[in-house]
């Protein structure tokens, strides 16, 4: 253990996406001066991809942050370059550009690499292709094609968002009377957004009848040509005239890292890396089986609390990650919430469902650092203000609506949770 009168534990953190910046929050409120903590990304910006899910539909683009303001209101030195590789032996890391960097605890967040999973898909990764699914929509409006299937591949994805494009384009096609329009999403999962537990899963499923989706459920989808998606093992299939499908993810495998299957790292509950010494690993870039970032916060709540504690940082303690999935669903004519624990029973009294927030900030990626802070930041941004030092982030509540109603019966929290809290 460091002593505070020391030098602080040198940190690198590496990525700055959602896990990387919920790692840095944490480390300035846990620790905060006994680590001095270096971010490495080639990123200058961060990015909320889950509302990129909007752009097709010219609806406001996903919000980006200045990196050089997260970190520097993190008391963190922002390093531009890309991890290339690890020498655990001697706490080294190295650069694409062969730049050395020295480390003390290392948190690799890289994130998943997604890969085009149907050559003949419209493949949607976030912001990238929007403009591909745009294309599609005004296709569909003007009346050259008309079935259209989503389509969740087999393997590592985050659900989710593809179920977001298909509701988003039926209310398109409802809101426009578009006549003879089709539209199927087709999925490996037994139950629509199943992972979120029985309650939420009947809520969705209810959501996609209203709206007109086909469901295919417990589908393993194959796409042998623009028209076709065919179901495995041999079961028939559907012809549509165009099909979005989401990437399957793959891992970021780092030189002198262990890696697990497909590339992914394999962590403890403590998220430390197996097999790695002084390395913590957090987000999608971990052998953790879903990608999602309000999970992928999680972990770097638990790696930056085992980073604390070896920085000596006093009344912190291991925390092993017990993951709660938070979920915002994006309806086209409103939102849905739902949350589930996703260990030790994803049953019935877990599963809750709500037409209100049930999370404050009301954040996609509900994190529990990193949404407060972004809401401060948005606040300070458009002000000019200076943003407060995270782990003193004043989170407002406004609920501004009536008390959350829950479809699920048992509701653990009894209300709306303080993300920050
Ligand atoms: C369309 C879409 C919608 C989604 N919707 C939701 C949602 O509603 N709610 C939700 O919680 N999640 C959602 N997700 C998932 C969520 O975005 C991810 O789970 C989350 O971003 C994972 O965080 P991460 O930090 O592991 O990876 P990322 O956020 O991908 O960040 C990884 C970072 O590492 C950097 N990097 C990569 N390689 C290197 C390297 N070698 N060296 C240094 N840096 C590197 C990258 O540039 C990036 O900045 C969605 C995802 C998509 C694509």
């Amino acid at each position: 253990m460091s002593d505070p009168a020391q030098t602080p534990l040198k940190v690198l953190v590496a990525g700055g996406g959602v896990a990387g910046l919920e790692t840095l929050l944490a480390l300035r409120d846990l620790a905060g001066d006994r680590v001095q903590a270096t971010l490495l990304t080639p990123d200058t910006e961060f990015v909320v991809r889950p509302w990129t899910v909007q752009e097709p539909f010219a609806r406001p683009v996903a919000q980006r942050y200045p990196l050089e303001r997260v970190t520097a209101d993190c008391g963190a030195v922002l390093h531009a370059g890309t991890l290339a590789s690890v020498d655990p032996v001697a706490q080294v890391a190295r650069t694409a550009d062969d730049t050395e960097i020295a480390y003390e605890a290392l948190v690799v967040a890289l994130g998943a690499q997604p890969q085009v999973a149907y050559p003949h898909a419209t493949t949607f990764r976030g912001g990238q292709d929007a403009e591909a699914v745009h294309g599609l929509l005004q296709d569909l409006e003007g009346g050259y094609l008309r079935r259209v299937a989503f389509v969740v591949p087999p393997g590592a994805a985050w659900p989710l968002p593809i179920y977001e494009l298909a509701l988003m384009t039926a209310e398109r096609a409802r809101s426009l009377a578009l006549p003879g329009i089709e539209i199927s999403l087709v999925t490996s999962e037994e139950r629509p957004l199943g992972v979120f537990g029985v309650h939420a899963s009947d809520a969705v499923a209810e959501l996609l009848a209203d709206a007109g989706i086909t469901a295919h459920l417990g589908r393993y989808a194959d796409v042998p040509n623009q028209n076709t998606v065919s179901f495995h093992p041999a079961d028939g299939g559907i012809e549509v005239d165009r099909v979005v499908a989401l990437p399957h993810l793959v891992g970021r495998p780092v030189a002198g890292l262990p890696s697990a299957d497909e590339g992914f790292l394999p962590v403890d509950d403590t998220c430390a890396v197996i097999g790695g010494r002084n390395v913590w690993a957090a987000g999608d870039g971990t052998s953790f089986p879903i990608k999602q970032g309000g999970i992928a916060s999680q972990q770097a709540d638990a790696a930056a609390q085992a980073v604390a504690v070896v920085a000596g940082a006093p009344g912190v303690s291991p925390a092993p990650f017990k993951p709660t999935l938070r979920g915002m669903l994006l309806t086209g004519s409103g939102r849905k919430w739902l949350r589930a624990a996703v260990a030790g029973g994803a049953g019935e009294a877990a599963s809750v469902v709500s037409e209100h927030a049930l999370w404050w900030p009301p954040s996609k990626v509900a994190g529990r650092y990193l949404a407060p802070y972004l809401a401060t930041l948005d606040a300070s941004l458009a002000s000019g203000t200076p943003t407060a030092a995270a782990g003193d982030v004043p989170v407002e509540v406004d609920l501004g609506h009536a008390a959350p109603r829950f479809h699920a019966e048992g509701d653990p929290s009894g209300g709306i949770e303080m993300l920050g809290g």
